[in-house]
């Protein structure tokens, strides 16, 4: 038996400040695709980690007045806390600048890029954005500034080594086209797609060591050099799989996986659809086979960013509203291109959703049940009426979340999930089990019938949603299969909390 090997990461954070609800977004996103794959019985392996080898870093590290390596640490560790309270079940998470694995691991990509003949060394001069870690073209710039950052870049002259991306334009774009190489969602390849065409330049992998503050990876065999902040975290993906020692995890989850997803930001589609696959390339590589993008978060129509420091705390937003609420809220209302904005009044109307919607029909099956079935729900007919709808759409919801989570489109598969939950609420309201259980009491025989079909069919539904949302609420999950085994009313009533807003 072959059993599909699904391999995926979330991208690394600069750690210059605390994680924001972005990242969350990313985090929570990627943990479904793994907690999916799971359940349906493929092996999976999930990455987080930091990037702390950032020059971002570093001044953020000088502008506190703290020792680089203490700070970093202590950013780092604000980032590995977010696997608890929100439910995070990476295999693995590995931080650049303290993971024995990692330094290994990059220098051998260096090595094998340079063994391609795909280094070399040029005296150079441009504009670099320490926000962006890249130099930008002239052409790039919105009225001087980067249009990501809105800041002026840098002007820095220096030798450094370069990389040979121009030898990888039309193999890139061979790749991309075919679909050897998904970007998702179609925008974003395109956008891809359009930078590729727009003509490659080789860009410039090193700096000097002065200018990384002796922070970060030296260049082998050129210690004067330190290994551009990119190259050295895009790394990552394959570092934490002992690729630095030709280790068995490298082959069994990058060499040998069926998938290789990296979710990551809109802001980095370039180093991870452009730079990362040619360096693959020129190192002789796997590609990955899937780069999914998510757009940004707002809060209140303003942009979050470590830099401003309007982060969003997620902890804090979990602590207040319970990690169910900002779940359900980051799967079912972000969209899949256009910048969602976060406000308080939609993660309580989320939280509600889930107590009026989900927890109500499980708190009533388990109710009818038990007041109307204590012994268990009786051999029924063949189905008929009402029951044939709910058992057909009971049928589909499984197939339906598996193709929206095959296109990353979370909204479309939470969405299916919950018009079977609407479904069996409207199966209660008009099957009236209720009426149905007095008619029976009065020897109404074909009533008892219907009654045990209705219950059958609502337990039926109520189970395969316990299954269903466990990828996106696993703990809800969790207490709402609890609940249905126990049959018990008091759990039923208590799965989820209705949201109070404050003002
Ligand atoms: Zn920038």
């Amino acid at each position: 038996m072959s059993t599909r090997r699904f391999y995926i990461t979330t991208a690394i954070p600069y750690v210059n400040g605390d994680p924001h609800l972005g990242f969350a977004l990313e985090c929570v996103q990627a943990d479904v695709l793994a907690r999916h794959r799971r359940q349906r019985g493929e092996r999976v392996h999930f990455l987080s980690g930091t990037d702390d080898n950032s020059l971002k870093n570093v001044e953020a590290a000088e502008a506190a007045g703290a020792p680089i390596a203490e700070f970093v640490n202590a950013k780092a560790e604000r980032f590995a806390a977010l696997r608890e309270p929100l439910e995070l079940s990476y295999d693995d998470f590995i931080r650049t600048s303290v993971d024995s694995r990692h330094r290994p691991g990059a220098e051998r990509l260096w090595r094998a890029c340079a063994a391609s003949g795909d280094l070399y060394e040029r005296h150079y001069e441009g504009l670099y954005c320490n926000g962006c870690e890249a130099f930008l073209r002239p052409s790039e710039l919105d009225a001087g500034l980067c249009p990501e950052h809105h800041c002026e870049p840098e002007r820095i002259a220096e030798r450094n080594w370069f990389f040979r991306l121009s030898r990888y334009e039309g193999k890139l774009l061979e790749l991309i086209e075919s679909g050897r190489l998904r970007i998702e969602p179609d925008q974003r390849r395109n956008e891809v797609l359009g930078f590729i065409r727009g003509g490659l330049e080789d860009f410039s992998v090193s700096r000097s060591r002065e200018r990384a503050r002796g922070w970060g990876i030296p260049v082998p065999e050129d210690p004067s050099q330190v290994v551009y902040v990119w190259f050295d975290a895009l790394a990552n993906y394959v570092s934490a799989l002992d690729y630095g020692t030709g280790g068995e995890r490298y082959r069994e989850w990058w060499e040998r996986s069926d998938e290789r997803v990296h979710a990551i930001g809109k802001g980095i589609i370039r180093f991870h659809a452009v730079y990362w696959p040619a360096i693959l390339l020129s190192a002789g590589a796997p590609l990955p086979t899937a780069i999914f993008v998510h757009d940004y978060l707002t809060v209140d129509g303003q942009k979050l960013s470590k830099s401003t420091g309007r982060t969003a705390d997620p902890i804090e937003i979990a602590e207040r509203h319970g990690i169910d609420a900002l779940r359900w809220w980051c799967l079912r209302d972000v969209p899949r291109t256009g910048d969602a904005d976060f406000r308080e009044e939609l993660l309580a109307a989320r939280a509600n959703e889930l107590a009026d919607g989900l927890g109500n029909l499980v708190n009533r099956t388990i109710t009818l049940l038990g007041r109307f079935r204590p012994q268990g729900v009786g051999t029924t007919k063949p189905l008929s009426g009402e029951a044939v709808a709910l058992h057909a759409a009971i049928k589909r919801t499984p197939d339906e979340i598996d193709n929206a989570l095959a296109r990353f489109d979370f909204r479309a598969a939470t969405g299916s999930l919950w018009r079977l939950v609407d479904d069996a609420n409207r199966f209660v309201s008009t099957t009236r089990p209720w009426d149905l259980a007095k008619a029976e009491r009065s020897g109404d025989l074909d009533a008892g019938a219907d009654l045990d079909e209705a219950l059958g069919a609502l337990l039926v539904a109520c189970r395969l949603v316990s299954r269903e949302v466990r990828p996106f609420l696993p703990a809800a999950g969790a207490r709402i299969a609890h609940a249905l085994a126990e049959g018990d009313p008091q759990l039923g009533r208590r799965l989820f909390t209705k949201a109070v807003i404050r003002t």
